[in-house]
């Protein structure tokens, strides 16, 4: 189960699939959120779901044993996402984690090439933001 967070009131609402996360996911880079963009929904209905730490990781945390990097480059034009990975090297793209797990397969319980994402936002300022705001419920 996916949860989001409205830009405009701050309520929680509940995404029902993974394809519709994901997307909106993505377009979220671009654009902010709101109750109205779900279906049937406003921002003067009750809140789907109580946000519970307990129960809630972030989603945009890398799998175990790996760290994410997002870089400006020196001329600020835009950023790079790195992930390191157990071994220490880096991988830039998802053909490096396919190639990471083929060479190390006993880290194929652990994380998926689908579980790492490259795209970058591109204001810093949304970074941050996204971190706090991408969370599912596991
Ligand atoms: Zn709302």
């Amino acid at each position: 189960m996916y949860v989001i967070k409205c830009r405009e009131c701050g309520k929680w609402r509940i995404i029902p699939t993974k394809e519709e996360f994901e997307t909106i996911r993505v377009n979220f880079l671009l654009e902010s959120w709101f109750c109205t963009r779900k279906l049937d929904c406003s921002c003067e209905q009750p809140e789907d779901v109580k946000y519970d730490r307990s129960h809630i990781w972030v989603l945009d945390r890398p799998p175990p044993e790996t760290e994410r990097l997002v870089i400006m480059r020196k001329d600020l034009s835009r950023m790079d996402t790195y992930y390191v990975m157990p071994n220490g090297k880096r991988a830039r793209r998802h053909y490096d984690v396919e190639k990471f797990l083929e060479e190390n397969p006993q880290y194929s319980d652990t994380m998926s090439p689908s579980s790492f994402s490259f795209s970058t936002p591109k204001i810093v300022k949304e970074t941050v933001s996204m971190s706090s705001m991408w969370r599912s419920l596991g």
